[in-house]
C-alpha cells in the first residue's frame, strides 16, 4: 500500500500548491476540520476536508484533479474549517487552487460553475438578483442588494484575461 502511494506522489504538484498557499505546511492531521464541517455531516464522511489536505501534503494529484475523492467541488466555502483550524491553515484557500487546476487541466467539474462564470461576464454577478430573492430578501427585512457596477467588472475581467481562460476551457474539452 505504502509502495503504491509513493508511485503516485507528485512532488512538483505538491510544491507547487505550497507555494500558492504556504498554510499547507501548517496542517498536522488533527481532523478537527473534518469534524467542524457541515458537508462532511451531511455526507457522512464522504467529503472530508482533511483527507483533501492530506493528499494535498502528499503530492497525489491524480486522486485530486482525476479521481477527485474526496471531491473538492462540495465545499460550500463557509469557511467553518478555517475559523476552526488551530493551525490557521486557509483550507479554503487551497480548495480554491485545486479547483482552478482541474480546470485548467480540462477534467470534469459541476456544470453549475461554468453557468456562473457565464452569468459574471453578462451581469456581474454568479447569481444574478431575481424577483423571488428579491422577495424572500424583504420578507426577511434584509438590506437591499446594491447592483454591480458591470462596466468596472468587465474592466476587471479584461485585465485578468477571464474570458479568453474560461473559453479555452472550453475548447479543451
Ligand atoms: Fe490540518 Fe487544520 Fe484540518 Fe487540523 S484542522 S487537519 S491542522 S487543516
Amino acid at each position: 500500500m505504502v509502495y503504491k502511494i509513493m508511485q503516485m506522489v507528485d512532488f512538483e504538484f505538491r510544491n507547487e500548491l505550497i507555494k500558492e498557499e504556504f498554510s499547507l505546511n501548517y496542517c498536522y492531521q488533527c481532523g478537527t476540520c473534518s469534524s467542524s464541517c457541515p458537508v462532511a455531516f451531511i455526507t457522512e464522511g464522504e467529503y472530508n476536508p482533511r483527507k483533501i489536505i492530506e493528499q494535498s501534503l502528499l503530492g497525489l494529484k491524480d486522486l485530486l484533479i482525476k479521481d477527485q475523492k474526496p471531491n473538492v467541488w462540495l465545499c460550500c466555502t463557509c469557511q467553518m474549517c478555517v475559523e476552526e483550524c488551530p493551525q490557521n491553515v486557509f483550507l479554503t484557500e487551497i480548495f480554491e487552487r485545486i479547483k482552478n487546476k482541474i480546470v485548467l487541466a480540462g477534467e470534469p467539474y459541476p456544470e453549475t460553475f461554468k453557468t456562473q462564470a457565464k452569468s459574471v461576464i453578462e451581469n456581474g454577478l454568479a447569481i444574478p438578483i431575481t424577483h423571488s430573492i428579491i422577495r424572500r430578501r424583504d420578507q426577511l427585512e434584509l438590506p437591499k442588494v446594491e447592483s454591480a457596477n458591470i462596466d468596472e467588472i468587465k474592466k476587471l475581467l479584461d485585465a485578468t484575461n477571464f474570458k479568453k481562460k474560461i473559453k479555452l476551457v472550453e475548447e479543451n474539452k
